[in-house]
């Protein structure tokens, strides 16, 4: 097997297949001059909403400004609390936190990543206002539950699905499941853009209407403004080369769980843990990511093998500095401390071809964590020659 440098995404790649669409897609824009509020956002709105059999589509200029609106549409201000995984990206409790209500940290499920439904009741309080449902990697959280809770106390259910545009639950898409959903268009993420931008789809109409006001500075009709909002306008140029770039998202989607596959019967038998996938949920593998010991050695040992991966994300949120003032510490949510110690994401996109998965596949097979015996150290390297 000759050695290749498999890397965790490869967009040169990919915009050899559409670089002409997008061209002439950004060149219809230049010669319209209609940069903000063009007629690309309410089609892009319409194609993403449908996607999701959501009644509505808002862009807005990134997922965490999705996030961020979708929180001040539902009303969270200082005093509310907002259920929040403990293990995601950032910005689903930082978007909380900069609305001045309290973020609530919730554990985990250790085989999906996603929230652990049988722990939510114990963190809810009179002050939780909603539960933000992160799909992370790509797959659904469990939803039905999820709801069923919320229904019960009355909250609402914000879904964070960044990373699972085109994700199924039990045949129903992800940004149908709760009141209402965020997507990231960032660059990296299943569908990605030129630069920064997101969206936000809902089928509530209070919500959504909300939302397409906060959007443009609280106005409703032209420098009237009944609330406060910001600017959170998605550009023409990103809805034009987004719509294109749509009209890949299934092909790229089967090509990542074809991968998926591939990778999945390569660590049957270890030595790592592969993602595991519940029964109704259609897996859209924004990340692939294991569970390994001795995960940095494995990560060293397929760096030299010239094999990328990533740590996402290696420390829980209840552990980040900055909300080091809501008073939890190590241990407070051992299963998500657990996952960010032995998480890793190995190289998944579209464009993998057959020689770079084997690469992946021998690398990881190859790791002998096993080699350490009780109070030996180890005669070889874990990293087996190839
Ligand atoms: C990427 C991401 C976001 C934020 O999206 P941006 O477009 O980068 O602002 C929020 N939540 C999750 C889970 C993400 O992966």
């Amino acid at each position: 097997m000759p050695a290749r440098n498999v890397s965790m995404l490869d967009l040169r790649r990919e915009y050899e297949l559409y670089r002409d669409e997008i061209r002439a897609a950004v060149d219809e824009v230049l010669e319209s001059q209609q940069f903000i509020n063009g007629p690309w956002v309410a089609r892009l709105e319409q194609a993403v909403a449908e996607r999701t059999s959501a009644a509505q589509g808002i862009a807005v200029s990134s997922g965490t400004d999705a996030i961020l609106c979708a929180l001040m549409a539902i009303g969270i201000g200082p005093g509310d609390e907002v259920i929040v995984p403990a293990f995601t990206f950032f910005a689903t409790a930082g978007c909380v936190a900069r609305l001045g209500a309290r973020p609530v940290f919730a554990e985990i499920d250790s085989r999906t990543f996603n929230l652990d439904p049988a722990g939510l009741e114990a963190v809810i309080s009179p002050r939780t206002r909603a539960i933000i449902a992160v799909h992370l990697f790509g797959q659904c959280a469990d939803m039905d539950p999820i709801n069923a809770i919320a229904r019960r106390h009355g909250l609402k259910v914000v879904e964070d699905a960044a990373q699972a545009l085109g994700a199924q639950y039990h045949g129903r898409a992800a940004g149908a499941l709760g009141d209402i959903a965020c997507f990231s268009f960032y660059p990296t993420k299943n569908l990605g853009g030129l630069g920064d931008g997101g969206i936000i789809v809902t089928s509530d109409a209070h919500l959504a209407a909300l939302c397409r006001q906060l959007r443009q500075h609280g106005e409703l009709t032209r420098y009237h403004h009944d609330r406060v909002g910001g600017n959170f306008r998605l550009d023409s140029l990103q809805c034009a080369t987004l719509l294109v770039k749509l009209r890949y998202l299934e092909r790229f989607t089967r090509a990542r769980q074809r991968a998926a596959g591939l990778y999945d019967r390569g660590f049957a038998r270890g030595p790592v843990v592969s993602p595991y996938v519940r029964t109704g949920h259609t897996h859209v593998y924004h990340q692939y990511s294991i569970l390994a010991d001795r995960r940095d050695e494995l990560m060293e040992c397929l760096r030299l093998r010239g094999v990328a991966t990533g740590i996402y994300y290696p420390v829980p949120l209840h552990l980040q500095k900055c909300f080091a003032p809501l008073g939890y510490r190590q241990g407070s949510l051992p299963v998500s401390e657990d996952v960010c110690g032995r998480v890793l994401s190995l190289p998944i996109h579209p464009m993998l071809e057959d020689d770079e998965l084997a690469c992946v596949i021998e690398g990881v097979a190859a790791f002998q964590p096993t080699s350490q015996t009780a109070g030996n150290r180890p005669a070889v390297s874990p990293c087996a020659a190839s």
